[in-house]
């Protein structure tokens, strides 16, 4: 190595921006995919999401600065079930980018491959009504156990679109999957030891992670998906709560608020938290290892009898 050559720098430089380029240019619909993304695709892919952890994801402004992104995109990965019907369609028009439109193989929704829970049944629902889960609950994300099977999903996407680096790509997705099934037994186990067994929640962003935790949700205090409630109708649930005996409610932090002083105000004793749903739902909720973590320590905190 006494001096390299200029051929030799030159070939450093066309391989190192080679694999620049190579890197698989992802954009996620919301930052809980961003960060299962990231932790499959590590060094070999970049992944940015559109919407942010402390947005409702229901409800997300369809910039112009998310189409821009979109048009370089080489896999849009969304939820599906409805959840970004209202902006991501138009985001995704707007970009012009043929591999990414909706059916292309550039386009992976997670959602319907992921079991999901409480499809409507019968007549189909209008969201005139208020309904905003028309394919069912669309709130995959907050069970471990149902990432674990997305971090495969995932996994195999990438390597479809990026074969070359299949082999890497399998491996980190069965690393997140076993790492966060393991820790989704545990979390359980930490759960069923807080005696805890019933909740209320703002809107049924929650049921997946409940049901995973083996925690009934009772109702919640929206009186329809997507309708704010009134006092009238908080006071009804907070019969229903106490004809249960069950006085822990958790509310999305990205609702009102108010709702929760109004709770306090209607009864002292209920335990009400604002919780993070997503990652980045909070400063330091960073992986959906933190988000998890955080909703199990305010449910066992709240068994503890804190409030
Ligand atoms: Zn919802």
């Amino acid at each position: 190595m006494k001096k390299m050559t200029k051929l030799s720098i030159v070939m450093w430089v066309t391989l190192f921006s080679v694999q620049a380029q190579a890197k698989l240019n992802v954009i996620t619909s919301v930052t809980d995919l961003r960060n299962l993304a990231q932790m499959v695709g590590k060094d070999l892919a970049t992944v940015e999401s559109i919407a942010r952890g402390t947005q409702d994801p229901h409800f997300v402004d369809a910039k112009p600065s998310f189409m821009a992104k979109v048009s370089h995109a080489d896999l849009v990965v969304c939820i599906g079930l409805g959840l970004e019907d209202a902006w991501l369609n138009n985001v995704i028009s707007g970009a012009r980018n043929p591999k990414v439109r909706i059916g292309s193989s550039g386009y992976l929704a997670v959602g319907p491959k992921l079991n999901p829970l409480e499809i409507p049944e019968g007549a189909a629902l209008s969201r005139s009504e208020g309904d905003v889960h028309p394919e069912g609950n669309p709130h995959v994300t907050l069970d471990p156990r149902r990432m674990a099977d997305a971090a495969k999903l995932l996994a195999d996407k990438f390597s479809e679109l990026d074969p070359a680096n299949a082999v890497q790509y399998e491996k980190n997705g069965k690393e997140v999957a076993d790492r966060l099934r393991k820790k989704a037994s545990e979390w359980q186990k930490r759960i069923e030891k807080s005696g805890l067994k019933s909740v209320v929640t703002y809107h049924k962003t929650l049921d997946y992670f409940l049901q995973s935790m083996g925690i009934k949700l009772l109702t919640v205090l929206e009186p329809k998906p997507g309708i704010e409630p009134s006092v009238n109708h908080l006071a009804e649930v907070m019969g229903v709560m106490k004809a249960k005996n069950v006085n822990v409610v958790l509310i999305e932090n990205f609702f009102n608020p108010n709702v929760a002083n109004k709770l306090r105000e209607l009864n002292p004793s209920v335990k009400v938290a604002l919780v993070p749903v997503s990652v980045e739902g909070e400063e330091k909720i960073q992986s959906l290892d933190d988000l998890y973590e955080s909703l199990v320590m305010t449910l066992e905190n709240f068994a503890g009898g804190k409030k």
